[in-house]
């Protein structure tokens, strides 16, 4: 038996038979030079078309986010720069089809890598696809996850997304990587479905023989069997569907809203029960986007992610470019450390007419759809940078204006900046990234990026206290939201609502019900005194889910 910890970022304990997801395909040869290139050539569109193919098929039997998931990538397997680059380099460098599409992929994912952040986790995908189409003109079992046929744990380098979307998740029992951290995608699925997971295992995939894994996702630890283990489950309390507003047990009412990028993602959280929207990042309607959207191409943008929402609370972040979301069109220089560089309202600051255009289409939409707007500036660090705009979101006829706390020293001077401010949303992705100094991006930095840190929750208690005091509200729009555990915590820390992505919606919309208010205000108190992440989340646990 080897015993290895990793990051538990969904609870429960879990055992049983292991199905590994099969490892990216072997890279293929540059050799032999085919004898007709262009016959070779000709070979990579209807392979990326295959593929293409059969991930559409796949998303025809599901719905939902799957369905988009999945559809997502079957678009990509198509690309045309992809296969045109793929083609060249067969024609130019007479390589063979497999090779060619390898390498065509790996100047797609340098660039997504180079970009770092959000564009840096595309690289996942890029690869998948790029895997699918080898596999196809080579004629090997493409990657992904097995036909399951029994209970199983999943055990593999990091799952993207197209490898779960369509998966049978009744057959689950646990989730393993050796990769990923509290707000990857395998994190995300595994407490949207109440499957028990540990993430960043580091030296899992070296272990063998394993035949079967025991799992704790509480504490982390997993322990890998040459032998078989019993079969054991751990009880699914993770509601499926939720609708209403959320509420503790005696009627306390914390708004359960959710975060939205695109029109598609407005329309799956209003299906899932969203009271609004908490965290609208408008820069994501704008990632590829070479020159500046005039204020009606904007303003039709957002009008479409508002649409669903009309008499419902949307909170617009204004454009929260830079570090991890580099936006072309804002020809940023070079910086040495982009992510304590100018980002976020910084780069407002440096250009105000930018932020005024977009507050005038943020205005104008809200209008057009009827939608409840309040606006909130990304990465403000001072009570003046909170009033700077709040003034500008004002005179440009928006109503109710706040600022995300996402830099410690903006928590730690909450009060002063709440006096500035009709709300504040807490980003406890980059909170605990710059309080940990521990980019939130790398896998091997999940432990100090975990949301249970008692750093990170005294930090947040410190806000919810400013909060409380002043009368205004407080939210959390980080991934810390999702956690339906955790969500009660942060109800207990004086947290009044909760924005998490679409699939968390129904877990913690019914988590919030279990107890009342103060149940989690006493959990809190306890849980704030812990002396580890492991520690704060058994407290929990024990508290509010013996
Ligand atoms: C955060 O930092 O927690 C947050 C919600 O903002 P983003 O993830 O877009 O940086
Ligand atoms: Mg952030």
């Amino acid at each position: 038996m080897s015993r290895l910890t990793g990051v538990g970022v969904s609870p429960g304990q879990a055992s049983g038979p292991v199905a590994r997801v099969a490892e990216t395909v072997p890279e293929p040869a540059s050799t032999p030079a085919p004898a007709d290139p262009a016959a070779e050539a000709a070979r990579i569109q209807p392979a990326a078309q295959a593929v293409s193919d059969r991930l559409f098929e796949r998303a025809s039997r599901v719905t939902g986010d799957a369905k988009t998931l999945l559809e997502t990538t079957a678009a990509m397997a198509i690309d045309p720069a992809l296969i045109s680059e793929a083609e060249q380099l067969v024609t130019s460098r007479s390589l063979p089809a497999a090779r060619a599409v390898h390498e065509a992929a790996a100047k797609f994912t340098e660039a997504l890598r180079a970009a770092g952040g959000y564009m840096a986790e595309r690289v996942r995908d890029v690869q998948d696809v790029r895997d699918r189409i080898v596999a196809e003109l080579l004629g090997l079992t493409p990657p992904g996850v097995p036909d399951l046929t029994e209970p199983c744990v999943l055990v593999a380098r990091d799952l993207a997304p197209a490898d779960t979307a369509d998966l049978d998740t009744s057959l689950v029992l646990g989730l393993v990587t050796e990769e990923g951290g509290p707000t990857s995608h395998t994190a995300i699925l595994a407490r949207s479905l109440g499957i028990p997971a540990v993430v960043g295992v580091r030296g899992l995939l070296e272990l063998s023989p394993v035949m079967a894994i025991s799992l704790d996702g509480d504490t982390g630890l997993i322990e890998a069997s040459s032998v078989p283990l019993p079969v054991r489950a751990s009880e699914r309390s993770t509601a499926t569907s939720w609708q209403g507003e959320g509420a503790t047990a005696d009627g306390h009412r914390i708004k359960v809203l959710a975060n939205v990028g695109a029109a598609v993602d407005a329309r799956t959280a209003a299906s899932a029960g969203a009271e609004g929207v908490g965290l609208f990042r408008t820069e994501f309607c704008f990632l590829a986007a070479d020159r500046e959207p005039d204020v009606s191409a904007q303003r039709s943008a957002y009008a479409a992610v508002l649409a669903p929402f009309a008499d419902k609370p949307v909170i617009v972040r204004t454009l929260d470019a830079g570090a991890d979301k580099p936006l072309p069109f804002l020809a940023m220089g070079a910086e040495p450390n982009p992510a304590l560089g100018v980002r976020g309202l910084r780069i407002s600051q440096e250009n105000p007419d930018l932020l005024e255009r977009q507050l005038e289409a943020v205005a104008a939409a809200a209008s057009d759809s009827g939608a409840d707007v309040s606006v909130m500036a990304p990465m403000v660090s001072t009570a003046e940078e909170a009033a700077w705009f709040v003034e500008r979101a004002k005179a440009a006829g928006i109503d109710r204006a706040g600022v995300m706390i996402e830099v410690p020293a903006a928590a730690l001077t909450a009060r002063e900046v709440l006096r500035e401010v009709d709300f504040v949303s807490l980003g406890t992705n980059d909170l605990a990234q710059y309080l940990f100094a521990a980019d939130r991006m790398a896998g091997a930095l999940a432990e100090l990026n975990d949301p249970w840190q008692p750093a990170l929750l005294r930090l947040i208690a410190e806000v919810g206290r400013a909060g409380a005091e002043l009368g205004k509200p407080v939210g959390v729009c980080g991934e810390a939201a999702a956690d339906p555990l955790l969500a009660g915590v942060l109800v207990g820390l004086g947290v009044t609502s909760l924005s998490m992505g679409a699939t968390a919606i129904p877990a913690v919309g019914s988590a919030l019900g279990e107890h009342p208010l103060q149940t989690y205000q006493e959990t809190a108190r306890e849980v704030l005194e812990a002396a580890s992440a492991r520690k704060a989340r058994e407290i929990a646990r024990a508290r509010l889910r013996p």
